[in-house]
Parts: C-alpha cells; sequence; structure tokens
C-alpha cells in the first residue's frame, strides 16, 4: 500500500453502506470500475487492506468509496463504519478487470453494484447512457444502493429485483435462466457481472448457455 489517504466525511446511503469521501492524492487516476485495496492506518489493522471500488467520477477532486457493513461480523468494514472524519488510510494502486467495453446489460447483486456506479456514472457524464440496462438484485428495497439516482438515470432500463420481499416497483425473483430469457433480447451484447461469488458463477453460467460469448463478459476475475 503505498499512499496516505484522509477520511473528509462519511455517511449512510443505506441501512448497512456508507458512501466514504476520501482525499484524492496528487496525480491519482483509475478507470472506471477498477477496485483499490484500503486499509486502517492504526495498529493491528494497517495490514488488513480489504479491495474496495471508487465509486466517483474521474474528475472528483475527492475518492468516493461505497461501503457495506456487516454488522454481525467484526471485519475491516465494520472498522471503516465507525472511523470518523480525519481517520488516515493505506490505499493502493487501482487494480481489476472490470472497465466498459462498450454498450451492454450491467447484472449485480447487492454490493457488487459499485464497479457499474462508478461506469454508469462516467457514462452519465458523457451523456452515453443509451442502450444500457442494469439489473440489480437485492434482499429488499431497503438494501437498494442509490436506488433514486440508478432509476433516474437508466428509467425503464433499471430492472430491480428483490428476493426476500415482494414490493412494488421491484421484481420478486433470482436473477436465473427464466429470468435473463425474459428481460433480455439480445446475447450478443456486453455483459457486466459482479456480486457474491455464487452469485457471478450462476449469473455467467446462465450468459455461457444463453449465447453470451466468453469474450463478451467482463468480471472480476
Ligand atoms: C475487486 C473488489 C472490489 C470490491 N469493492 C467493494 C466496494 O466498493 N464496496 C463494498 O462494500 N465491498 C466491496 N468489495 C467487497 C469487500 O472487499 C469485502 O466486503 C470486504 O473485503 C470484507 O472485509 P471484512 O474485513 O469486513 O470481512 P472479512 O473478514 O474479510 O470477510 C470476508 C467476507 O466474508 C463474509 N462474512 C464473513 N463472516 C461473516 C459474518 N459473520 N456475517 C456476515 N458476513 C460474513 C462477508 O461477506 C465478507 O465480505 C470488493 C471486493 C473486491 C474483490
Amino acid at each position: 500500500m503505498n499512499q496516505t489517504v484522509r477520511l473528509l466525511m462519511s455517511q449512510f446511503v443505506t441501512h448497512d453502506v456508507r458512501h466514504f469521501i476520501v482525499s484524492k492524492p496528487e496525480g491519482f487516476s483509475i478507470v472506471p470500475g477498477q477496485g483499490v485495496e484500503l486499509a486502517i492506518d492504526r495498529p493491528g489493522l494497517r495490514e488488513q487492506g480489504r479491495p474496495f471500488t471508487p465509486t466517483g467520477l474521474a474528475d472528483d477532486r475527492v475518492l468516493e468509496f461505497t461501503i457495506k457493513a456487516y454488522p454481525d461480523h467484526a471485519g475491516v468494514t465494520q472498522a471503516l463504519h465507525q472511523l470518523t472524519p480525519g481517520a488516515e488510510l493505506l490505499m493502493s494502486e487501482p487494480f481489476g478487470t472490470i472497465h466498459y467495453e462498450g454498450p451492454g446489460v450491467f447484472i449485480a447483486g447487492g454490493a457488487g453494484i459499485t464497479p457499474f456506479l462508478a461506469i454508469l456514472r462516467d457514462l452519465a457524464s458523457k451523456g452515453e447512457l443509451d442502450g444500457q440496462t442494469l439489473i440489480f438484485s437485492n434482499k429488499t428495497p431497503r438494501d437498494v444502493i442509490c436506488e433514486k439516482e440508478l432509476r433516474h438515470a437508466l428509467g425503464e432500463r433499471c430492472i430491480l429485483t428483490c428476493t426476500g420481499a415482494v414490493a412494488p416497483g421491484y421484481e420478486n425473483r433470482r436473477v436465473d435462466r427464466a429470468f435473463l430469457e425474459e428481460r433480455i433480447r439480445d446475447f450478443k451484447q456486453h455483459f457486466y457481472v459482479c456480486g457474491p461469488p455464487p452469485f457471478m458463477d450462476a449469473v455467467n453460467g446462465v450468459l455461457a448457455d444463453l449465447g453470451a460469448s466468453p469474450e463478451s463478459l467482463v468480471f472480476e476475475r
């Protein structure tokens, strides 16, 4: 980890997700969708780096992270949620394979939306959201990160599904073969997939089955 950054502020996005606004090192640049490793610069924690994805725009003068904590699990994410402004973090160089390759379907589960937030915000800033579709799966409506922004940006092409709740405006089903067959006409476009490993395995498997070529699948390898 080669740079020190400072927490400037943090605020709730959902009940268990917070945005973290962090100082941006001089000359830092990142491709939307890439991650960095972050560690809290305190004894016992500075060796515990974890990967997170900056979700702000490349030209922002600060960095934004969108981080979900697991309250019943005393991990780094929980420690991050307890930080107050001024805390110092260690940050690595950017890494990762998720980046925009062309119009397509973004399929996210839970905090897996973060690389797509970075990419979709970048596309929105360039007026290039036409032809993009988002399928975003969560347990309940209260878990949906940046819901208003995503619905506003993508309109009808923002498809939200909640596997653990029935509510108007949300599908109530898993992202499985039947769902993707119903919602997607063209399996020759790009697919971007991010979420918990079992979600990614299942979705990537179905997409391949339905005719998506391995080269058109973008996910963290
Ligand atoms: C490239 C990349 C980018 C990422 N970007 C982001 C991002 O922008 N935002 C974000 O929120 N996450 C992101 N993640 C996931 C994030 O890195 C993990 O959630 C984080 O490392 C967890 O650290 P931890 O110390 O809290 O948990 P660890 O102790 O490292 O546990 C790892 C995982 O195990 C699970 N787990 C273990 N025990 C429990 C328990 N008792 N209860 C519930 N869950 C448990 C959690 O899902 C946790 O994520 C990213 C991951 C990768 C690989």
